[in-house]
C-alpha cells in the first residue's frame, strides 16, 4: 500500500522584495506608475525616445562625448514601456523597459550587422565608428547557448593567445596561406620578431604574398641591363629599369605597406583587402608586361587608406612573421 503523504504545514516566509542598486522600480511600483508613448530629453543624441522605438544604449558611466565609443560598445534594445514617478522632489522620474538584443538576427531589422571574419583576406570594410554617417555593427562570433559553442570556432591569435582588441591593439597580419594571422606589434617586438635590417623591406613585404607560401619572385623582374628608363635623359649615364617602375606609384605603395590593422592602424578591418588586392594586381601586371585592370583604384580602395592618417612607413618596427619569417 502506498504510504500516505503527510500532510505539510510549511509557512512560507514573506520575501521583501531587494532594492534594486540603481534605484529601478519593483514590479509593483512599476505597476502603478504612469505610462507614457514617448518622452523627451533624455540625451543630446537621441532627444525623443518613442515606444518600440529601436534604440543603441551605451554601458553605463560612458559619456559619448568623451573618448569616442566604438559602435560595436552600444546595446541595441527596443523600448517596450516607458513609465514615470514622481521622485522625493517632486520631479519626473522616467523609467524605460527595454528589450534586450541577443543576435545579430535580433538586429536585423533595426540596423546593419556585418560578419567580421578575422582571417578572411577578402573581409569588407566595416565602420565601427558611430560618429560617422552610417555606422554598422558587428559580429564575430555567434554563441550557442544551449550547447555553449561558439562559431566559428575561435583559435588563438596571436602568440599570445589572447584575442583582438580593436580598441585597443596593433595588429600585424602575415597573409600567406599557411600563415592568415594577426600578431600584436607589442608581441612581436618583445618576442624579438623583428627583421635584423630594414634594407629591401618593402620589396620584401611585397612579395609576401596571399596566394603562395613562397615569395613572389620578384628578382626575375627586376632591371635587366641593356633596357633604359623612358626618357632616360639626355647624354646621362643610361638608368637600369625595372618593370617596377611603370607601374603606378600609388598601387606599389600600397602594395607594400605592412599589414595592420586596429584603431590605431587603420580601423577594425584595416588594411588587409586593400593590401592584398595591390599585392595581387602588381605580381598580375609584372606577369602580363605591365597590364593593369581600369578599375585597379577602386580595387584598393578602403576605409584604411582612405581616413586614417597613419604613421609613415618608415616609424613601423620592422617586423617579420613568427611563422614563416617573412616581412610583416
Ligand atoms: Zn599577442
Ligand atoms: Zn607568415
Amino acid at each position: 500500500m502506498p504510504r500516505k503523504s503527510r500532510p505539510r504545514f510549511t509557512v512560507h516566509k514573506k520575501k521583501t522584495p531587494k532594492k534594486d542598486p540603481n534605484g529601478a522600480p519593483s514590479e509593483r511600483e512599476w505597476e502603478n506608475m504612469q505610462p507614457h508613448s514617448a518622452f523627451k530629453g533624455w540625451t543630446v543624441i537621441i532627444p525623443t525616445v518613442a515606444l518600440v522605438a529601436p534604440l543603441t544604449v551605451l554601458p553605463a558611466g560612458t559619456d559619448p562625448d568623451v573618448g569616442r565609443p566604438f559602435i560595436h560598445q552600444f546595446w541595441v534594445v527596443k523600448i517596450r514601456d516607458i513609465r514615470s514617478r514622481q521622485d522625493s522632489s517632486g520631479e519626473d522620474d522616467v523609467w524605460i523597459r527595454v528589450q534586450w538584443y541577443y543576435s545579430p538576427k535580433d538586429v536585423a531589422d533595426n540596423t546593419m550587422v556585418k560578419r567580421y571574419i578575422e582571417n578572411d583576406i577578402e573581409q569588407e570594410d566595416i565602420n565601427a565608428n558611430w560618429k560617422d554617417n552610417h555606422p554598422e555593427f558587428y559580429c564575430r562570433y555567434d554563441l550557442e547557448c544551449l550547447s555553449r559553442t561558439l562559431s566559428p570556432k575561435h583559435r588563438g591569435t596571436c602568440l599570445c593567445g589572447e584575442p583582438y582588441n580593436p580598441d585597443q591593439d596593433v595588429m600585424h597580419f602575415c597573409p600567406r596561406p599557411s600563415c592568415r594571422k594577426a600578431y600584436h606589434r607589442d608581441c612581436l617586438a618583445e618576442n624579438n620578431c623583428v627583421e635584423t635590417s630594414p634594407r629591401g623591406r618593402e620589396d620584401r613585404l611585397l612579395a609576401s604574398s596571399p596566394d603562395s607560401d613562397e615569395p613572389f619572385p620578384l628578382a626575375s623582374y627586376q632591371a635587366s641591363p641593356g633596357k633604359r628608363k623612358r626618357g632616360g635623359g639626355k647624354g646621362k649615364e643610361a638608368v637600369r629599369s625595372s618593370p617596377l617602375d611603370a607601374l603606378p606609384e600609388e598601387l606599389l605603395r600600397v602594395a607594400r605597406l605592412p599589414i595592420t590593422k586596429g584603431v590605431r592602424a587603420g580601423g577594425l578591418v584595416g588594411n588587409v583587402r586593400s593590401v592584398v588586392t595591390a599585392r595581387r594586381l602588381v605580381y598580375a601586371a609584372l606577369e602580363n608586361h605591365g597590364i593593369l585592370p581600369e578599375d585597379w583604384e577602386d580595387q584598393i580602395v578602403s576605409k584604411a587608406l582612405k581616413d586614417t592618417v597613419l604613421p609613415e612607413t618608415t616609424d613601423i618596427p620592422p617586423l617579420r612573421c613568427p611563422g614563416c619569417q617573412g616581412a610583416i
